[in-house]
């Protein structure tokens, strides 16, 4: 008897030629995030829309627990379980399912088999083997049938190579695998939206390069870090992560010294575009993902979002735009990033922020206090400051 997983994917984008590109990629990373297994799961062949896990030794329930958050939170998974593996001999089955769960039989209210026979040339149809299991567990513990809505569910698939049988279908995070949708960089602050919105592109299959600006030495370092375990936390979906760090206290005061006060938030987003725009070319990326949501803050408007756009020609990906507040709360609770992302830390761009910040940028007036500034020289002192980690 051997144990495998299988990994089921979305199908429904992945037709013809690129069904192969799509399964690779999320193998190659199912086989990266479960490295730590080793000799242990041996990854065998692909079939249809899933890829199939072969557990060699017997994993111990931790190990198991481990596996399952690791492949539910891999994006291009639709849902995953893990069978045993038997011939498919009726007799051999039905023994099986006898013995799968004991426990679960006995405390489920109520139960149903599902089978389905993939090999046309079985002994028997999906129907009888059904019936033959159900009736089989009903005589051994009494439990009664329920086809609509059962506690319990066996699952039967009958192969050419053997059946399979299981009772727990796990949820994937759907979407597509990371990297078949090419490059992006995030703009990560430390606050809560930009790490939704970077695992939101991820879920897209966008493979992520994130960018943080900070003000030290006037703000503290503390949030460098914050934003290192922010990133941290997100190679849960994306295994490596590489992110850049560049000071914009320059800048800041360059704006705080010759521009209209009430323009610094904006002004101070045209750079940080731009800078983001340099790492986007040196990564081979081709859009911007940020985690503005409209109208949330002041330069959240729809004048400001377009006075900051035009200095990139890059694709703006903004996945939080229409979203609430609370729902990108629950969403950075489920992805783990909220508990960090509301510990104290000194905002960047709340350095330097005016009373009466405008809310209503004009272009015409915006581009005039923008030449008032030295654009070459001060991105060329901060690209020349950047630092890069590599997140895994
Ligand atoms: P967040 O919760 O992500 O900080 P926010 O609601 O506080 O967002 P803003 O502070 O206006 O909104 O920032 C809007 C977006 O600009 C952020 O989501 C992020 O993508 C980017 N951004 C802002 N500050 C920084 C920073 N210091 N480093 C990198 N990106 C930043
Ligand atoms: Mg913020």
């Amino acid at each position: 008897m051997k144990e495998i997983i299988s990994v089921n994917f979305e199908e429904i984008y992945l037709k013809g030629q690129n069904q192969k590109f799509f399964a690779d990629v999320l193998r190659d990373q199912l086989k990266t995030k479960l490295k730590t297994f080793g000799p242990k799961l041996h990854f065998a062949h692909r079939h249809g829309g899933s890829i199939f896990i072969e557990v060699n030794e017997n994993l111990e329930p931790d190990e198991w627990e481990s596996i399952k958050k690791i492949i539910s939170q891999t994006p291009g998974v639709t849902g995953f379980y893990k069978a045993l593996q038997i011939p498919a001999d009726k007799d051999r089955i039905i023994e099986t399912a006898l013995r799968l769960d004991e426990e679960k039989i006995l405390k489920a209210k109520s139960f149903r088999v599902t089978a389905k026979r993939l090999d046309k040339t079985a002994a028997f149809t999906s129907r009888e083997l059904a019936a033959d299991v159900g009736a089989a567990i009903v005589q051994k513990f009494g439990t009664k049938v329920d086809l609509t809505r059962p506690d319990y569910t066996i699952y039967i698939k009958v192969r050419k190579d053997g059946a399979l049988i299981y009772d727990e279908m796990i949820p994937g995070i759907g979407g597509l695998p990371v990297g078949t949708s090419g490059k992006a960089v995030a703009l990560l602050s430390g606050g809560i939206d930009s790490p939704v919105a970077a695992f939101m592109a991820m879920t897209r299959g966008l493979e992520v390069t994130a960018v943080h600006f900070h003000s030290v030495p006037k703000t503290s370092p503390q949030s460098i870090e914050k934003v290192k375990a922010l990133a941290k936390k997100l190679t849960a979906f994306q295994p490596k992560l590489k992110l850049y760090i560049i000071p914009v206290l320059p800048i800041q005061q360059a704006i705080a010294r010759h521009t209209d006060s009430k323009l610094r938030l904006i002004l101070l987003r045209r750079f940080m575009y731009m800078l983001a725009t340099k790492i986007a070319e040196q990564e081979s990326a081709k859009a911007l993902i940020t985690g503005d949501s409209l109208g949330q803050v002041a330069s959240q408007t729809l004048e400001n979002l377009m006075a900051i756009s035009e200095v990139t020609s890059l694709f703006l990906f903004r996945p939080l735009i229409a979203l609430d507040k609370k729902y990108i709360i629950e969403k950075a609770r489920e992805i783990g990033t909220y508990d960090i992302s509301i510990q104290p830390h000194d905002d960047a761009c709340a350095l330097f922020t005016p009373k009466r910040p405008e809310t209503k940028a004009k272009p015409d007036y915006v581009r005039k206090e923008w030449n008032r500034l030295d654009v070459e020289q001060l991105l060329k002192q901060a690209m020349q400051s950047v630092k890069i980690f590599e997140i895994q």
